[in-house]
């Protein structure tokens, strides 16, 4: 397959780096927060019944899907509201647990992979979670970092794909988007008009996904950040955009 690509934007959880072992961290460290600052919210509200008022606020409130900081203040103010403690506590029990979130270990290859595409296109991270590239030391690589939250609507919304597009200052056509996310990163970028490359990195047990949809594929499929970083090196043309 042959196309022009002038720019990337860059998934960051599950592409980047695996997000399901700082979930579980960061849940925890604002556990103990919680038992050393308001002991009788943390009784009241152990680790499952906590994330079972997360989902229920999200499912309250749709309208907030783009934005997992305002959810889990909501959800924080009423843990603390309902265990008789104060409410004021949800801002530094949320900066607890977004520290936490920020403390992340990249897949072997990430960083390297970076440096290699950034030395070669302009790279944007464009990524639906709320991570923090300036705190995870990671925005020297990108031109800026886009966020649902930032945004107003998530992906698979066109719309912040081609805010994207527009603060780099390429068509969508010759953007690559990168991500791990079927229906959010593949099918959310190829609607909007982008190129779209998905990561299909295997799993523990050393299995890859298979692609789920005849009607319509990736315009690029790869295991890996690395392998992408080959990609770009094997295909000079398309990355000058004259293939
Ligand atoms: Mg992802």
């Amino acid at each position: 397959m042959s196309f022009p690509v002038r720019a990337i934007t860059l998934d960051l959880d599950d592409t980047v780096w695996p997000i399901a072992p700082v979930m579980v961290r960061a849940e925890r460290v604002l556990a103990d927060w919680l038992r050393e600052h308001a002991p009788r919210t943390a009784e009241r509200w152990p680790l499952p019944k906590m994330r079972e008022l997360r989902d229920a606020v999200a499912a309250e409130h749709p309208h907030l899907a783009h934005d997992f900081t305002r959810q889990r203040l909501i959800a924080l103010e009423r843990m603390f509201e309902e265990a008789g403690d104060d409410v004021a506590l949800a801002e530094p029990a949320f900066d607890a647990f977004f520290a936490a979130r920020c403390e992340v270990e990249h897949y072997a290859d990430s960083l390297e992979a970076l440096d290699r595409m950034a030395a070669k296109l302009p790279l944007a991270a464009l990524s639906n979670g709320n991570a923090d590239l300036s705190r995870i030391g990671l925005m020297h690589v990108f031109r800026f970092q886009l966020g649902a939250r930032e945004h107003g609507r998530a992906k698979p919304d066109a719309s912040i794909f081609h805010a994207a597009c527009e603060r780099l200052g390429v068509a969508p056509g010759k953007v690559l988007h990168v991500g791990d996310d079927i229906e959010m990163d593949v099918l959310g970028a190829h609607r909007a008009g982008l190129r779209a490359c998905w990561i299909n990195r295997a799993g523990d047990d050393g299995v890859s996904r298979s692609w789920p949809r005849d009607d319509l594929r990736p315009d690029l499929e790869v295991p890996s950040l690395a392998a992408l970083a080959d990609w770009l090196d094997a295909h000079p043309d398309q990355r000058q955009g004259v293939a």
